[in-house]
């Protein structure tokens, strides 16, 4: 995580002084948000989308079971983790929270120690989960993004190049006699070049919905939305250029006394077809073609103009 945040609790009860206690509470490790009855609470879940949220379960306009309720059938607030404060105090009344989906039950009158202590477990648990969530999509050796992750961006891009009918520009870069690199200097050499690689590709996606990722092995794969082929080409040829400008000695290639590396792009326009593989098999075929012509060098199809 890049960012540190302050986690977002709102606190949802009827009760001034509840609200107050709970807001003080809170307040130095977490950003407080609070609501005085069941539709603020909705309204400022939606809004707000806290990490957690202590609903009281009786409260005079919606009692706490009908909010999470309807807090579980918006997709948007569907995840938000709750925790039932209440007065009712009889083992069935925690029960039947807990089987409707809250994450903790405290019963009033809380013990201000017991409830902190409990929101700070929920809120590492949450931390947890995106951290698991965030390395699932995450190449371990490189650190860009894996396979996993540009699948699933590829498809949502695609689709949405296709809908708006602008452009979409994908390249997939190869590291030219990699295996002769290898051979040459050792794996774990090979891994630092690796690295060395996919940080400058990384680099060199600077748009927010750029993506670079590692396809497998020593290929990775460029994915720029909404980018012609000529600006996209530019990208492409001066990472070219900076990996052999990095001048990792590679004196077992042919190509050049560096490592170098070729890549295929090509660049979707139109709003029609079906197959979401052309544009990457064009891709493909275009690496190809670098390779043939003699490596360390881009090959690019500048329209791949899908027709059903
Ligand atoms: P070309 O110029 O045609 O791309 O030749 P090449 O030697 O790169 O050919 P090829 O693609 O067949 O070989 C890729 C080599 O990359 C083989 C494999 O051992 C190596 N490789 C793949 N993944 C890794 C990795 O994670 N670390 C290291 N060190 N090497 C890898
Ligand atoms: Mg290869
Ligand atoms: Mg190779």
């Amino acid at each position: 995580m890049n960012v540190v945040e302050f986690q977002k609790v709102l606190v949802a009860d009827d009760d001034a002084v509840n609200r107050e206690v709970l807001g003080d509470l809170l307040k130095p490790e977490y950003t407080v948000l609070l609501a005085r009855n069941g539709a603020q609470t909705l309204e400022r879940a939606a809004r707000h989308l806290p990490d957690l949220i202590l609903l009281d379960v009786l409260m005079p306009d919606m009692d706490g079971h009908e909010v999470l309720r309807r807090l579980r059938d918006d997709p948007q607030t569907e995840h938000i983790s709750v925790i039932f404060i209440s007065g009712l105090n009889r083992p069935e009344d925690e029960a039947n929270g807990l089987k409707m989906g809250a994450s903790d039950y405290i019963i009033k009158p809380f013990n201000p120690t017991v409830v902190m202590a409990r929101v700070a477990l929920h809120l590492q648990v949450l931390r947890q989960r995106r951290m698991l969530e965030r390395l699932a999509n995450i190449d371990g050796l490189t650190e860009l993004a894996n396979r996993r992750r540009f699948d699933e961006m590829y498809a949502l891009e695609w689709q949405r190049a296709r809908r708006s009918g602008r452009p979409l520009s994908l390249a997939l870069l190869d590291i030219d006699a990699f295996k002769q690199y290898n051979d040459r200097y050792g794996h774990p050499a090979g891994d630092r070049a690796l690295r060395s690689v996919a940080r400058v590709a990384g680099a060199a996606m600077r748009r927010p919905a750029d993506l670079a990722a590692r396809y497998g092995g020593e290929e990775l794969v460029l994915l720029m939305p909404e980018t012609e082929a000529a600006d996209a080409r530019r990208v492409i040829a001066q990472l070219v250029d900076t990996v052999a400008g990095l001048a990792i000695a590679h004196e077992a290639s042919n190509v050049a006394p560096v490592l170098t590396v070729s890549v295929g792009g090509a660049t979707l326009h139109g709003d029609s077809g079906e197959q979401q593989s052309e544009l990457f098999e064009a891709a493909d075929a275009e690496l190809y073609r670098a390779k043939q012509a003699g490596r360390n060098r881009i090959a690019w199809r500048e329209r791949v103009t899908l027709q059903t």
